[in-house]
């Protein structure tokens, strides 16, 4: 159930039996000669909203811009500073707080956002504490974390799955969209795999911007078992979020 297909009657009916909601967090980032710049927003938006069918929960509009600075060395690349994004997430919780909404869990598309987010997470909680505000809970977790997921992607793809641009998450898109498919020769069919330092580095050390992947392996087949793990294996954790024990009198 997406937020924008709802009224503001549908919201408060809601809110009468669940105060949980789904983010999505991705980012919009190059991903090499045949993934899409819209990779990881695109596949943390449609798995949350696999996700928040199956587990009956509202998803939130994208936050589909992150922490990209390091692949600004490619063209189309957009990105905020982490003091940004710091500040958008803690609004958009504390605006979803106002409503009586009380758990926020972040379902993210990419690995780059992780620190930022957590650390958002510590200023709302640290500034509604200060205030005396009643107690929120925020989680996030990336969806190739999903048991199921890894469990796929492994069996798939083994060491050509990579760390950016990786092999599944090029085929959820592929299968998603499949009109947006580009078959580009890539080269070396492995891409290398190091550490790196700024944008400019990066750049240097992974001249296609892939790095260790081969999403040329990447099918719309695929991509579908891996769509459909990934939104059974976020739903399940959602719940579970919900489920822990909980005393929202506690300020
Ligand atoms: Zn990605």
């Amino acid at each position: 159930m997406q937020l924008w297909f709802q009224t503001w009657q549908e919201v408060e009916t809601y809110l009468q039996h669940a105060q949980g909601i789904i983010i999505p967090i991705g980012s919009t980032e190059q991903h090499g000669p045949n993934g899409l710049i819209g990779t990881d927003a695109i596949c943390a938006e449609q798995i949350a909203r696999g996700t928040g069918e199956l587990a009956n929960a509202l998803v939130a509009p994208t936050i589909s811009v992150g922490i990209a600075g390091h692949h600004m060395g490619f063209a189309g690349t957009m990105t905020l500073a982490p003091t940004t994004l710091i500040r958008l997430i803690g609004e958009q919780v504390e605006a979803l707080a106002a409503h009586g909404f009380r758990s926020f869990f972040f379902l993210n598309g990419h690995g780059g956002n992780i620190a930022t987010v957590q650390a958002a997470f510590a200023e709302l909680h640290a500034a509604r504490w200060r205030a005396g505000l009643p107690e929120v809970r925020c989680k996030l977790l990336s969806w190739w974390e999903c048991d199921g997921v890894q469990k796929l992607w492994r069996e798939l793809y083994g060491d050509a799955e990579g760390l950016h641009a990786t092999a599944s998450e090029v085929a959820v898109t592929r299968y998603l969209f499949p009109e947006h498919i580009k078959n580009v020769p890539l080269d070396p069919a492995i891409a290398p795999t190091s550490h790196f330092y700024d944008a400019r580095d990066y750049r240097r050390r992974f001249p296609d911007g892939r790095i260790g992947s081969n999403p040329a392996l990447s099918t719309p087949q695929d991509g579908e078992k891996l769509y459909k793990a990934a939104a059974s294996g976020m739903a399940e954790a959602y719940r579970a979020f919900l489920a822990e024990p909980w005393d929202g009198a506690a300020v």
